[in-house]
């Protein structure tokens, strides 16, 4: 796997994929990464011919408060990772690369990131739709993944990308998740081994929250129940814990299962904040 990180070499080698013939896919990450980002790089590998992954920790997608500087950083290792799950090439620029001085444009995606975690973390998903314009326009390759463990930033990316004549595929991968079925994530790391223990009851909250909706009891009952239940567990605090459309995003006072509906949760636990989300069953049937 070749590592580059000026925009002019990503370019040369999609651009030399795409004269070949060959379709390619993007797989854009933060780094710190675990086994649910190689699944991205497996599952673009069954839709492309050639995968170039990202690495870029990007400042901007950080409010002044939350954890940049300790953002896991091991360049070395995470290539490795790439390069056993079978990665084609690496895109890991600096900052002055993606931020050169003089850079000066916004892109905002208005509606679908005023809620759950835009929120919660003011800027964040400013940040988030800036980084991915850029790396879809830089590496122009067929297709880009995005993992569902990420519900909320995947739809603003399919809708940034529609609105802004952006021609790439953005493809959904599901969420990958440890035995106990905590969403894995590179936030994990942050956890004591008693935390750890605790993190496993916001999937089974949400997993219990999605199957009472599915079976009628009215969404803001689940929802206060299960904020009690993390609560409970030891969770700190609850960001939000709420049903919503799958697509728009709009809050539900009654299930319909015509409509594709998802839990979503953020909670705080030690110094990590954890977020999931999972489809409520359309047939109220587990
Ligand atoms: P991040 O490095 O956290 O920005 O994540 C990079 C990509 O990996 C995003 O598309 C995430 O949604 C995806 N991702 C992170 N954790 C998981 C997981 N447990 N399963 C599947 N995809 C994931």
């Amino acid at each position: 796997m070749q590592i580059v990180r000026t925009v002019q070499d990503l370019r040369a080698r999609t651009g030399a994929w795409r004269r070949d013939g060959l379709t390619s896919a993007v797989v854009p990450t933060m780094g710190g990464l675990h086994e649910g980002h190689l699944s991205l790089v497996r599952f673009g590998r069954t839709k492309a011919d050639r995968i170039v992954a990202t690495l870029f920790v990007n400042p901007t997608q950080f409010s002044p408060s939350e954890d940049l500087d300790a953002y896991p950083r091991d360049e070395a290792q995470d290539a490795g990772m790439l390069d056993d799950a079978g990665c084609d090439l690496l895109f890991a620029p600096d900052v002055a690369v993606m931020y050169p001085s003089g850079f000066a444009t916004r892109v905002v995606v208005d509606g679908l990131t005023e809620c759950l975690c835009g929120a919660a973390r003011a800027g964040h998903f400013d940040g988030v739709s800036q980084i991915v314009t850029k790396l879809l326009n830089q590496a122009q390759t067929d297709f880009a993944i995005f993992g569902e463990k990420d519900w909320q930033q995947l739809q603003v990316v399919r809708r940034l990308a529609r609105d802004l004549d952006i021609p790439t595929g953005i493809i959904a991968a599901p969420t990958i998740r440890e035995d106990d079925g905590l969403a894995m994530s590179s936030r994990n790391r942050y956890l004591s081994e008693t935390e750890r223990r605790i993190a496993g009851a916001l999937p089974a909250a949400l997993h219990e929250m999605s199957l009472q909706i599915s079976r009628n009891t009215p969404p803001e009952e689940a929802s206060s129940h299960a904020r009690q239940v993390l609560v409970d567990a030891g969770f700190a605090s609850v960001d939000y814990i709420e049903a919503r459309t799958a697509e728009t995003l709009l809050p539900i006072t009654r299930f319909d299962p015509d409509i594709p509906t998802r839990v979503f949760a953020a909670a705080h636990l030690g110094s990590a904040r954890l977020i999931d989300n999972m489809a409520v069953p359309m047939t109220g049937l587990d």
